[in-house]
């Protein structure tokens, strides 16, 4: 058993085999889609005019842009209730558990470990039974913690920019993925940066990871 600094997880244990490490919100778990659908609820709306949060939150009565304390009260709302709201993206279960039979999986998620048994629940309910790491650390360090020196394959998936350019500078032999589950957002998400591989689905994910386990197997 391992110990990543900083943070909540459940038991880890990896075999002599690759691992995956996978981020939740947006990659296996509908994060936009439910928060527009949570944020109308609550009388505001996130248009989606940029890759961001802040900025494109608008009161419905007013029209007015939502302050940011207000946005992060909700955001903290939203997590609080999320196994009302978050659905598990297309796919994703199903990739995952194929892939499990090649490699360890990881969850690595940035949402405060206070909000970690509630999201722990709602991923069971949902057929994603792998270990999870909550944590608000940089998520490069957090990687090279599970992965140390190993020299079995490791790959990264996540929506966010930073996370997968940390994940490279930490552990740069990574093969690293970006995937966005919610088209519009998609549509306006900036470049991942170099040495990342932007994945359209899950089934897309899939075949890039088996493509990758093939090319460096001895
Ligand atoms: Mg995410």
């Amino acid at each position: 058993m391992m110990l990543i600094p900083d943070a909540e997880h459940d038991e880890l244990v990896l075999g002599e085999r690759p691992l995956i490490v996978c981020d939740i919100d947006e990659v296996v778990l509908e994060f936009v889609t439910p928060f527009q659908a949570f944020l109308m609820d609550q009388g505001h709306e996130l248009r989606p005019t940029s890759f961001r949060l802040n900025g494109n939150v608008f009161s419905l009565a007013h029209g007015t842009e939502t302050p940011h304390e207000e946005v992060a009260r909700l955001l903290e709302a939203f997590f609080a209730g999320q196994d009302d709201w978050q659905t598990p993206v297309l796919e994703a279960a199903h990739s995952l558990e194929r892939l499990s039979d090649q490699a360890d999986i990881v969850f690595l998620t940035a949402m405060p470990p206070r909000h970690r048994e509630v999201r722990r629940r709602l991923l069971s309910r949902h057929g994603f039974d792998f270990p999870m790491i909550a944590t608000e650390a940089a998520k490069g360090p957090a990687v090279l913690a599970l992965h140390g020196t190993r020299a079995q394959p490791v790959v990264f998936i996540d929506d966010i920019f930073v996370n997968l350019q940390s994940v490279r500078t930490h552990v740069p032999q990574t093969l690293l993925l970006n995937l966005i589950a919610n088209d519009a957002f998609r549509a306006l998400a900036p470049h991942p940066g170099e040495g990342v591989t932007i994945a359209a689905d899950w089934p897309h994910a899939e075949e890039l990871i088996r493509a990758h386990f093939d090319a460096i197997a001895v």
